[in-house]
């Protein structure tokens, strides 16, 4: 029933605990979790792995478990045993499930679920994904994209690496947002692997920048879509609070409605209902400031909208003269950074690097937070980014055992 390989059950008792399975192995050679065999042993005692429960009770699997001498390793270590992982103290199956749960739903659920702690699902979700995830997955790397995420409410930062050729899959990530953190990257790329990246996008600091003039100078460095379009919202955002902050202090009458403008300038120009287009008319018969920046933002977002991709070189300088002069102070600061990364946010255009992938991973660490895995160390919360955005697939026990026959 229990479908342990490499052993058989020798006894099964009851305890307050639960039911304790006891396990004798096969005989065969001790091995280490190097892959080195040996007959001899060091030493041996008794170990307890917690298993899937059986109903309502708690099951324990039993088993003696070596220590060997590995001549390789060159040390004393634990042998590997079939049915959990090296240092475990939940059984493979047990650790499986909670990642395939810690995948979809929030940490709370599944300490209710299977009884155990919060400590105990963050330790097994970073020995699992240790366990699983591919080293080859940093050897074929040609375009990249580096971000910052927040975590914490946004007091904490991680910088991820995804590869933009496995559809934005994190291949990276590592604590901070300092220059530091993407050297640390390279470095641990080496020089061989870093020399054959095409293209890297990032944001329009100067942290990852330096990062990359000094470890990849050969690498083309594009400024991602996403943050230029998003730059611009927030120039559009903040001049609408000005505009409505003012006729508040004026006490106008209507300054609930220019409160309400925000969805109708955000939103995307193909979305808007009918009233929200009804206040951009509004807005462009009152020649209102706002929609001049409303224009400016739709301006940045048609750069991404061109039918051909070399007009773009002369979109972006007619926009730029045009923002330069609008006299809207959020969109001549934001003319100034833009026209400072002028080469790169065309590089973005010209290489067809479109980071929309990147963009949802923002996102995706907000819902891991927001489900309760962020709240202890950077080391969880990058587990977590692995686990949910590193293209890591967890096979349920029951979608990998054969069903018994009959
Ligand atoms: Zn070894």
């Amino acid at each position: 029933m229990l479908a342990i390989a490499g052993a058989s059950v020798a006894a099964v008792t009851f305890s307050p605990d639960g039911v304790v399975v006891t396990l004798r192995r096969r005989r065969g050679k001790h091995r280490c979790p190097c892959g080195w065999k040996t007959w001899a042993l060091y030493d041996r005692h008794m170990r307890r792995w917690r298993h899937l429960d059986l109903g309502a009770t708690r099951c324990f699997l039993e088993a003696e478990i070596c220590r060997i001498d590995c001549r390789r390793c060159g040390r004393v270590r634990t042998e590997e045993v079939p049915w959990a992982r090296t240092g475990a103290r939940h059984t493979r199956d047990f650790q499986d499930v909670v990642c395939w749960l810690a995948q979809r739903v929030d940490k709370t659920t599944i300490t209710k679920l299977l009884r155990i702690s919060w400590e105990a699902v963050a330790k097994i979700v970073t020995d699992v994904v240790t366990d699983t995830i591919d080293d080859r997955r940093l050897d074929e790397l040609f375009r990249i994209g580096v971000d910052e995420v927040a975590y914490r409410k946004g007091h904490r930062y991680v910088t991820v690496v995804a590869d933009h050729d496995r559809q934005g899959a994190v291949v990276w990530a590592g604590e901070g947002k300092d220059h530091r953190v993407l050297e640390t990257f390279y470095d641990e790329l080496g020089e061989e692997r870093t020399g054959r990246l095409i293209a890297v996008s990032l944001d329009m600091g100067g942290a990852y920048k330096l990062a990359t003039d000094t470890k990849a100078p050969q690498a083309a460095q594009c400024v991602d879509p996403f943050h230029l379009v998003k730059l611009a919202n927030d120039a559009l955002e903040a001049t609408r609070r000005e505009v409505w902050n003012a006729f508040r202090n004026a006490g106008h009458p209507r300054a609930p409605w220019w409160k309400h403008t925000r969805w109708a300038l955000l939103k995307d120009q193909s979305e808007l209902t009918e009233t929200q287009l009804a206040v951009l008319h509004e807005l462009r018969r009152r020649s209102s400031i706002l929609y001049r920046a409303w224009q400016l933002k739709e301006g940045v977002r048609d750069l991404y909208r061109l039918r051909w991709p070399s007009q773009a070189r002369q979109h972006l300088d007619w926009w730029l003269c045009w923002a330069q002069r609008c006299r809207i102070p959020a969109f001549v600061k934001l003319a100034k950074t833009a026209k400072a990364n002028r080469e790169r946010i065309l590089a973005a255009i010209d290489l067809g690097l479109s980071n929309s992938k990147l963009e949802g991973l923002a996102s995706k660490v907000r819902l891991i937070n927001h489900r309760g895995y962020g709240h202890h160390s950077a080391a969880a919360v990058i587990a977590m980014i692995y686990l949910c955005c590193g293209g890591i697939t967890v096979e349920l026990p029951t979608e990998r055992v054969p069903s018994v026959p009959g």
